[in-house]
């Protein structure tokens, strides 16, 4: 009796790994898909032309180079800015592409890569603004900024300053526009980039980029695998050439 049922424990084992292993096949025949999570108002890193539902940007090409050299196909999905750790941690998102940048705090929650852009954060406010000079002059004073951002940690550690944080810096940058607030704080490139394109009508930057922030593209915390791979393509990326490519096509020139 108790042979038999030996017998019949061990046909079952083998019988689930043979459907284990079939399932494994299928699963590896299949392309391998990237979800990755982006907030699309943060041009030039990634962003919508108007009436597209493309996702166009630095970040947007890079990942996509890096999906390639994976061997994964990428999707890219639209959300908050603040949604994009925890869409991470319950496992809907395998990748933030999102001009994230890396902090200690972040740290805590997710794995990063490698940096691979190196940012700061600048106040930008009306040009008919000649009061506000630095972050010392916003004390008091009405900011904007996105919400979960690091300009948003900067704004609140202003004393005084009463902070709106918006779901995108599309809304803050019109809040400014509307003098519904004194300064927005956010990505210098960011900045830059919003006044170039026509910003530069109405506001303008003051003071200096403050402290360097790395952006890196980020994980779910302990997915060490992922971000191995992530780090072993960026590293290709950068020795054949795509990222100065990539780098060029949005920032003009190639940085050294
Ligand atoms: N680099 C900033 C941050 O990580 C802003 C990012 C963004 O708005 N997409 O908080």
């Amino acid at each position: 009796m108790k042979r038999i049922l030996i017998m019949i424990m061990a046909l079952m084992a083998a019988a689930a790994l043979l459907v284990a292993g079939c399932g494994g096949d299928k699963k590896e025949a299949a392309e391998k898909v990237l979800r990755v999570g982006t907030e699309p108002t943060f041009a030039p890193f990634e962003f919508q032309k108007e009436g597209s539902k493309e996702y166009d940007g630095f970040d947007m090409d890079l990942i996509r180079a890096v999906g390639k050299q994976m061997g994964y196909k990428v999707e890219i999905q639209n959300m908050g800015f603040d949604a994009l750790i925890p869409a991470l941690n319950a496992g809907n998102i395998d990748v933030v592409a999102a001009g994230m940048s890396i902090t200690d705090e972040r740290k805590q929650a997710v794995t990063f890569s490698e940096p691979y852009y190196t940012s700061g954060l600048i106040i930008m406010v009306n040009k008919d603004n000649n009061d506000i000079k630095s972050l010392k002059d916003l004390e008091g004073k009405r900011i904007a900024c996105q919400i979960g951002t690091t300009g948003e940690g900067k704004a609140r550690s202003v004393a005084g300053a009463k902070v709106t944080a918006f779901n995108t810096n599309t809304e803050a940058a019109m809040e400014l526009t509307n003098h519904g607030v004194d300064a927005v704080i956010n990505d210098s490139p960011v900045v830059g980039y919003y006044l170039a394109q026509g910003g530069n009508k109405t506001a303008k930057t003051v003071g200096e980029v403050m402290e360097a922030e790395q952006y890196g593209l980020a994980v779910k915390k302990g997915n060490d695998k992922l971000a191995a791979d992530i780090n072993k393509a960026l590293a290709e990326l950068k020795k054949n050439g795509e990222y100065d490519k990539i780098y060029k096509t949005w920032f003009g020139e190639v940085k050294k």
